[in-house]
């Protein structure tokens, strides 16, 4: 079913066809009513957009910077990671700070290089491990340990309702049901001063949505990809969803809001992890000695050798 007379540009899952305005409408609505449906803001903030330079990132930094120039107390910055892809994250960084000079926002970049003496593609020749692995644990360090150091109250993700649903499946997959209960649009169980909480804005919009949005407001004009993704378990379960949604559309919204109904639970029965500080580095860890420091100290005795 269209929606007027104009052109429609996407259809929906539930079969509805939009035109450019009123899909912009629909998206812009969607996302604003998921922040108040979870609450994702306080009245105040400082919010450290976390960005990539792909399509998700660079919507969510558009739309909360939208938001900002309505109400003067939500703060906006930019804070991103260079892992050292070669050919890869060298280009959407580029494309991360055009955008940024565009509206006139602060990007904060931090690589591994300066941060561990090493890039992303000299690990992976050093160390037999799953690029995402490490890559991911060397991130999610340097966001929170950074954001905090810049005094950001919050950290927006453009993590979006596929993401979600792959995440949701990968830990039903691998038992791993203390890492869903982090999940969420708020990610985390446990508040601790050195945590800077995260949210996913995008937490309801689908990656077709999210993509024809940031095409279609000229986020971005072209599709890059990160060449580690293939080898991931991440991109195995993404094939694996996509076929089940083309055979049965909404299959991915199912998963997702059965998932929200059972995360208050999840929620509850993990919110006795403790939390310690690293005996090496003194950042937020549930082990004496966090993920990323196991890894720069094995990565330092492989060197040595
Ligand atoms: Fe890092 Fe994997 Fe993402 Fe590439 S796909 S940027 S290796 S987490
Ligand atoms: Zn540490």
């Amino acid at each position: 079913m269209d929606c007027c007379n104009q052109k429609p540009i996407i259809e929906l899952t539930a079969g509805e066809k939009l035109c450019k305005s009123h899909f912009n409408d629909y998206f812009e609505t969607k996302v604003f009513k998921t922040i108040r449906q979870f609450e994702l803001l306080d009245k105040e903030e400082h919010l450290g957009i976390a960005l990539s330079g792909g399509k998700d990132s660079l919507t969510v930094l558009n739309l909360l910077n939208n938001l900002s120039k309505q109400n003067p107390k939500i703060k906006i910055s930019a804070i991103a990671i260079d892992e050292g892809i070669h050919d890869y994250r060298d280009k959407t960084l580029k494309t991360a700070k055009e955008f940024c000079d565009q509206i006139s926002i602060k990007l904060n970049i931090y690589s591994y290089k300066k941060e561990f003496g090493l890039t992303l593609d000299e690990m992976l020749k050093i160390l037999n491990v799953k690029p995402c692995t490490i890559c991911g644990i060397f991130r999610r360090y340097l966001l929170n340990k950074k954001s905090r150091e810049l005094k950001f109250t919050k950290i927006a993700t453009g993590h979006n309702l596929d993401d979600e649903c792959q995440s949701i499946m990968m830990n039903q997959m691998k038992n791993n049901i203390g890492a869903s209960a982090r999940l969420g649009p708020k990610v985390g169980i446990v508040k601790d001063e050195k945590f800077i909480q995260r949210i996913k804005p995008l937490y309801l919009c689908t990656e077709k949505e999210v993509t024809t949005y940031a095409f279609i407001n000229g986020l971005l004009d072209n599709f890059t990809e990160c060449p580690n993704v293939s080898r991931s378990y991440r991109a195995q379960i993404r094939d694996m969803l996509n076929q089940m949604e083309n055979k049965f559309p909404g299959t991915k919204y199912s998963i997702v809001n059965s998932f929200l109904q059972t995360l208050p639970m999840l929620k509850e029965k993990f919110k006795h992890e403790s939390i310690k500080a690293c005996v090496k580095c003194k950042e937020p860890s549930s082990k004496d000695v966090c993920n990323a420091c196991h890894y720069v100290e094995k990565l330092k005795i492989v060197c040595e050798k």
